[in-house]
């Protein structure tokens, strides 16, 4: 019988597959007591539980394959850590030794022990580490069961397309998915910033997560269609919903086929306007994806994602080989390399736990001038790639003159050190700052006295302009980039900028959402930065675009405040 599942899609595209399930992660614990004469050999048991599973995640590093994305490795990192810490390394055998328990419940004891001390976290990102500390655990107990950790179907089974099912992956898991061409992944568990999402995305493979039964209700080998860009899966489907989907899904691919060949194309309006599409990346191995899909430059690297799931920071000559790689990548072409924006939903340590409001909280720009060391060591790293392209170095965050003029200073003592110590750099390095905080956009005039150009963060500025915290899925509905005040502040922006000759770009989602580029272009953008998925259907509309026709249309829309009424403009514009 067909029927269908709703859930997070996080990862866009049709799949249509033989589902393969992944057996149940949750194990049944058993408790029994140990006793006394036999706990030496109990915590021994448990010893060893650990050091298979501490083998098994090395052999998995060792496997990964060349030209995965870099946060594959810093998954099991991540993994590793958890399992090398004394929470769940050595506390456990106490537990055996105080309790007189089994292994198994005194590793339950502890793992609950911990994921109640999660669960008390308000930070989401953090909260989704939870996950991870879970599936070490759950690796250690398929240990001490004797059963090891999630085996895939043999390398090579590849002529037919599998789908995989799980109640939860681990990213460790799924480093294994390059070798093995899985069609797509659906799982249970699992929020849009967990590290399963951050992969599938990475992985470039429809993708579905929270699911809640999905795991339960498929069944081995059912055919199962995955509609990745709805976040629904449809199982068993009768032969005239398949036709239909297989249709899509060819239609999908033939599109993407003929994107492709726009590559090289400029992204030119049809009145003639030349319009820059750049990229969006997290880590240098996004480069590659950025070139295929005919990025024109980057214009955004979020470095932050280089000090993530690790539990030391990046030095200077680390962060150095990995601006240099993108630099290179690029082969000339712009590269904006923004400072890091860690804190709110992107934490090193426990700061933000203790912080009532992170969003509001010591942020980006704010955290880098509390640890000046820290921000002119990636300074430093910065100017030293600039070295090997076109580098502009971009700040997130900023709110008022004085955070300006203070990251400008720290840059140049950052030069006069290199200077110093006879390191050649950029010396007409372009720096610019990223418009998200209302009070910048209105005040505009103070970022454009002092700043080569500018980037609008319209995620950051929406969640801020109307008081919707963007990690919190009570109140997703009302996050509305239409909003009337949106539109307006923007049109302020744009005009602002332009008028003051200063280069603008949105670099938010809403610069790859197809459905708003021309009502950018008609507000004045010019410059538009993207996750490189997203940037061949942009380019598609641009081409499809007379400017001349978007403004009458646009004009109307920032004199709208009815949201029915908005929406059948934007229609209409799209028409
Ligand atoms: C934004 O806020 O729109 C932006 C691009 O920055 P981030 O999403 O990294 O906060
Ligand atoms: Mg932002």
């Amino acid at each position: 019988m067909s029927f269908t599942i709703h859930g997070i899609g996080v990862s866009g595209g049709i799949a249509i597959g033989h589902a393969h399930l992944v057996s149940h992660t949750k194990l049944e614990v058993s408790h029994y007591d140990v006793p006394a004469a036999q706990l030496a050999e109990e915590t021994a048991r448990f010893d060893r539980a650990v050091n298979t599973v501490r083998s098994e995640l090395e052999e998995l590093r060792g496997s990964v394959p060349a030209g995965a994305p870099a946060e594959f490795g810093a998954f099991i990192d991540l993994h590793l850590m958890i399992l090398g810490d004394t929470t769940l390394s050595v506390v456990p055998r106490a537990i055996i030794e105080s309790e007189h328990c089994n292994a198994e419940w005194a590793l339950k004891i502890q793992t609950d022990e911990l994921l109640q001390q999660f669960d008390a976290i308000e930070d989401s990102y953090l909260r989704e580490r939870r996950t991870d500390v879970i599936q070490v655990a759950q690796r250690v107990m398929k240990a001490l069961s004797g059963q090891p950790g999630y085996v895939p179907p043999p390398a090579g089974d590849s002529d037919r397309d599998l789908v995989l099912v799980a109640h939860d992956l681990s990213p460790a898991d799924v480093v294994l998915f390059k070798q093995h061409q899985f069609a797509s992944f659906v799982t249970d568990l699992g929020g849009a910033t967990s590290h399963t999402a951050i992969v599938a995305r990475s992985l470039n493979i429809p993708c579905i997560v929270a699911l809640h039964h999905a795991r339960l209700l498929v069944r081995e080998n059912e055919i199962i269609i995955v509609d990745g860009s709805q976040g629904v899966i449809i199982i068993d489907p009768d032969p005239r919903v398949l036709a239909e989907y297989q249709l899509r899904q060819r239609e999908f691919g033939l599109e993407r086929q003929k994107l492709k060949r726009l590559r090289d194309t400029p992204a030119r309006t049809l009145d003639g306007a030349d319009i820059e599409l750049h990229a969006n990346i997290e880590l240098p191995g996004d480069v590659a994806l950025a070139v295929e899909s005919g990025a024109t430059g980057i214009g955004l690297f979020r470095t932050e994602f280089l000090f993530l799931n690790r539990p030391d920071l990046p030095g200077e000559d680390e962060q150095f080989e990995a601006y240099r790689k993108v630099m290179e990548g690029m082969g000339g072409k712009p590269v904006t390399i923004r400072t890091y924006d860690l804190g709110a939903d992107k934490q090193i340590d426990d700061t933000a736990r203790l912080a009532p409001n992170p969003a509001l909280g010591l942020r980006a720009i704010r955290l880098c001038l509390t640890e000046p060391k820290r921000f002119i060591t990636q300074l430093r790293a910065m100017l030293r790639a600039s070295n090997y392209g076109k580098m502009k170095i971009l700040i997130p965050m900023l709110m008022n003159a004085s955070e300006v003029d203070q990251a400008l200073q720290l840059l140049d003592q950052a030069k006069l050190s290199l200077d110093a110590e006879g390191v050649a750099y950029d010396r007409n390095i372009p720096v610019g700052g990223m418009v998200e905080i209302p009070a910048a956009a209105l005040a505009l005039g103070l970022l454009t006295k002092r700043l080569d150009f500018l980037s609008v963060g319209t995620n950051d500025l929406i969640q801020y302009v109307l008081a919707i915290d963007r990690t919190d899925d009570t109140v997703a509905h009302l996050y509305d980039p239409l909003h009337p005040a949106v539109l307006m502040l923007l049109s302020h922006i744009f005009t602002t900028a332009n008028k003051a000759r200063i280069p603008v770009s949105v670099c938010g989602e809403m610069a790859g959402d197809v459905a708003l580029t021309r009502l950018l272009l008609g507000l004045g953008l010019r410059q538009f930065s993207m996750h490189s998925a997203h940037l061949p259907d942009i380019k598609q509309r641009v081409l499809k675009t007379t400017l001349a026709d978007t403004l009458p249309i646009t004009k109307k829309m920032l004199r709208a405040t009815d949201s029915a009424k908005l929406h059948g403009m934007l229609d209409k514009l799209n028409a």
